[in-house]
């Protein structure tokens, strides 16, 4: 235990919140510390940082225990739902996290078309339950990846261009506030919570326990079509993906992949129709007509589900790698961007990294978006995910992806709070939100969690550290 904390809490202190407690609570010093502490994180790179204690909670009763405990210890608060946060932003320095990993049950109300989660539910088994009753949810795009910190962020998942941000479909919270009360949050009650857990991530002053979610009729027809390329045709394709964008629905998810030399891929571009009919898939696909006849390489799927498509996607995402992972928004065409990103993963050292290109998916002008903490956004989303195995190359493949953040910055307009790396600069999380989005959430921290229990935005200005 380090000289601040030890200080500060008493073994006694620990031992009253360990009788109050079913969870298993682990205290830095024990012997299970540093395995406890690693299996925070999903990314086996797991952050030089060493929170006082982990908590395990049984319970939202013991959730509210623990905050009480830590408000009157005056340790800060971190919380974990599935550890998934690529730069570890639960793994706090000196705090107590609660490790909601038990808080994973799953309720749906057929006829209202909701389904009450716990945090720690993953999106595999999200996606696989509510199609056993023919209804969907979008669910982000890998399977493991748990519900908690993705709804906080925003989320945006398959099918999100009907289906929206999955934040705006969370109806009602169940929130443990900096008091340690429990709390009801919808747009009624505790409007301003409601507010910032709709995209605060992070950034958010309270514990979601629990998550009431609206649901939609899961897609009947769900087809694929997965195209090769090689890198060299990049720039020649950018008129027909610039062609495909403009004439797109709104039903038609489009990815752009790009990959290392050292891989055995090259490009590849992932195309997602969700529709109620065969026909009516076919037609989402047609406009990629042009670009299947320049293909090196076509793989068509029908008859998709949810499940196959986080299935698909997750095995680019391997557990056990080692991760270091930065995304960006840009206000640059995604056409223009594959060749960016392809040129950057060229030099990855890595054969297991990746970049991907995201277009926006084309708006609704006539459905004007919700008031909701998630509030910046850009024609086009860029990932630059840094896989690899050893931490002897750790240098080498962090240096690579400085080196690619340095190389966007110009096309830079902002950074998605779900999946940035928060600790690449001071003001990394400010860049999440618009100016306003930014301040007000910072004015809802002050009044909501005046005395900084929980831990913030890793290095932000206004983060009580
Ligand atoms: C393989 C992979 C694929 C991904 N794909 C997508 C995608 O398709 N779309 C997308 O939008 N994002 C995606 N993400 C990003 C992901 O949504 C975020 O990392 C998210 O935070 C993961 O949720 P978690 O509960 O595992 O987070 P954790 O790492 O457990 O938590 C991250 C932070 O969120 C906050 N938090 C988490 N849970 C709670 C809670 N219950 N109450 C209060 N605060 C909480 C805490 O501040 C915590 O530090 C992906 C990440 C990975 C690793």
């Amino acid at each position: 235990m380090s000289g601040g904390e030890r200080d500060r809490v008493s073994t006694a202190a620990w031992s009253a919140l360990r009788a109050d407690v079913r969870g298993e609570l682990c205290v830095r010093g024990e012997p299970s510390y540093e395995a406890r502490r690693a299996a925070l994180s999903w990314n086996a790179r797991v952050p030089a940082r060493h929170p006082a204690a982990i908590l395990r909670v049984a319970d939202a009763d013991e959730v509210a225990c623990a905050v009480r405990w830590a408000r009157e210890h005056g340790l800060r608060v971190a919380v974990r739902s599935g550890g998934h946060s690529w730069c570890g932003a639960s793994v706090r320095d000196e705090a107590l996290v609660l490790d909601l990993g038990a808080l994973c049950t799953i309720e749906v109300d057929v006829e209202a078309r909701v389904a009450r989660v716990g945090p720690a539910v993953e999106n595999l088994a999200l996606a696989v339950e509510l199609a056993s009753h023919g209804l969907a949810f979008p669910v982000g795009h890998c399977p493991s990846v748990a519900v908690g910190g993705y709804l906080l962020s925003g989320g945006f998942g398959w099918n999100s261009g009907v289906f929206g941000p999955a934040c705006a479909r969370v109806r009602s919270l169940e929130i443990v506030d900096a008091r340690g009360e429990q709390v009801h949050v919808d747009a009624q009650r505790e409007p301003e919570l409601y507010w910032a857990a709709r995209g605060a991530g992070a950034g958010f002053f309270g514990v979601a326990t629990r998550f009431e979610l609206e649901l939609a009729p899961l897609p009947r027809a769900i087809h694929s079509l997965a195209l090769s390329f090689p890198r060299e045709a990049v720039h020649a394709l950018e008129p027909e993906v610039e062609a495909l964008l403009a004439r797109r629905s709104a039903a038609l998810e489009l990815t752009l992949l790009a990959f290392p030399a050292r891989s055995a891929r090259e490009l590849q571009l992932l195309a997602v129709a969700f529709a109620d009919s065969e026909r009516e898939a076919q037609e989402l696909l047609a406009p990629l007509a042009p670009l299947v006849a320049r293909a090196a390489h076509v793989e068509a799927a029908q008859a998709m589900s949810f499940a196959s498509l986080l299935q698909g996607l997750g095995a680019l995402f391997p557990a056990g790698r080692r991760h270091g992972v930065d995304v960006l928004y840009s206000e640059r065409t995604a056409g223009a961007l594959w060749s960016a990103v392809a040129t950057a993963l060229r030099a990855a050292p890595s054969p297991h990294a990746l970049g991907m290109v995201v277009p926006a998916p084309p708006l609704d002008p006539g459905a004007p978006l919700a008031d909701m903490a998630l509030s910046l956004f850009a024609p086009s989303f860029v990932g630059l995910y840094g896989q690899w195995e050893h931490a002897r190359d750790d240098a080498e493949n962090l240096a690579w992806l400085d080196a690619q953040r340095a190389a966007f910055r110009a096309s830079t307009c902002g950074h998605y709070v779900g999946e940035t790396d928060l600790y690449a600069e001071r003001t990394r999380a400010q860049r999440c939100f618009t100016p306003e989005a930014f301040e007000r959430l910072r004015a809802l921290r002050e009044r909501w969690d005046p005395r900084g229990v929980f831990a913030g935005f890793p290095l932000s200005a206004d983060a009580k550290r």
